[in-house]
């Protein structure tokens, strides 16, 4: 198994496109630390699936990635239990819809607080480890919105292309250790942080569902179908491979052609 004995820490794991990547790596025999928020017998039952597929333990830290010493005591925690973490998915995510002059400043503080300094926490604890291994893997779920813009999302387009910036520089600062740093930018996958969008969407725009989705969500995606969670399940594990050391600092892409227009 590609991943036997490494341990991977997946913030946002409890659902959607996290949990799909927990599953991807646990399968190629990964020790998975789960983070997210949900139903205790529920993701009791999702660490049980995931020691079946990798043959060993996973753990669950319930940490509120807005708080910066709730992500200290679970990168402790990971690595009291597990080990410390070789590869980092920092995939977490929240979203909230509304024109910028009406942006509630709690909803902004929350966005910036999980979607992006919540990377920077992470990534500065969970990076000495990996140097000291020579290898380690940083994979950040980003999003189109880390490349193009859309109205109503301002503190989301704000946070993601932080993301990317910030994936970068840290690409850049540990290029000689055997550590990458890429983002994953999907176009709208189908899952509850899409679904939950879809009625304050229908308010700001004044739309049905069915227009919100044909013509809201997937009017920029060329493939008019949403993109599927195990798709960017398996290039994260790729990222993980040995012949993908050379990507690093990079922004990929999973969005339809989205963002090739
Ligand atoms: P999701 O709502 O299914 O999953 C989000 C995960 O984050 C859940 O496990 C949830 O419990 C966890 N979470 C939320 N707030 C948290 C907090 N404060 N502390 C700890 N965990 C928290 O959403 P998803 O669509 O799977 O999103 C995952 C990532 O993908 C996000 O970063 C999102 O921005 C990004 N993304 C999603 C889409 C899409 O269309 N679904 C597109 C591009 C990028």
């Amino acid at each position: 198994m590609l991943l036997k004995d490494k341990v991977a820490l997946v913030t946002g794991s409890t659902s959607g496109i996290g949990l799909a990547i927990a599953r991807a790596l646990a399968a190629e025999g990964a020790r998975v630390m789960l983070n997210g928020f949900g139903d205790q017998a529920e993701i009791a039952a999702i660490q049980d699936e995931l020691a079946q597929l990798s043959g060993d333990c996973a753990g669950y830290s319930d940490a509120d990635l807005s708080k910066p010493d709730a992500i200290d005591e679970m990168v402790a925690n990971c690595t009291n239990e597990l080990g410390s973490p070789s590869i980092l998915v920092n995939n977490a995510g929240i979203q909230h819809v509304a024109p910028v002059d009406e942006f509630p400043p709690e909803k902004w503080d929350a966005i910036i607080a999980v979607n992006l300094s919540a990377v920077f926490h992470t990534t500065r604890l969970c990076l000495p480890s990996m140097r000291q291994r020579g290898w380690g893997r940083i994979i950040n779920t980003a999003s189109a919105h880390s490349l193009v813009a859309s109205p109503n999302k301002a503190p989301y387009v704000a946070a993601k292309h932080g993301v990317a910036g910030f994936t970068k520089a840290v690409a850049l600062e540990a290029s000689r250790d055997g550590v990458t740093a890429n983002c994953i930018s999907p176009g709208y996958v189908w899952t509850t942080l899409v679904e939950n969008q879809i009625p304050d969407t229908m308010k700001a725009r004044g739309l049905t569902r069915e227009q919100v989705m044909n013509d809201v969500l997937l009017a920029a995606q060329p493939t008019k179908r949403f993109v599927e969670p195990v798709e960017v399940a398996s290039l994260a594990l790729y990222l993980c491979r040995p012949e993908a050391g050379s990507i690093t600092g990079a922004n990929l892409s999973m969005d339809g052609g989205w963002t090739a227009q």
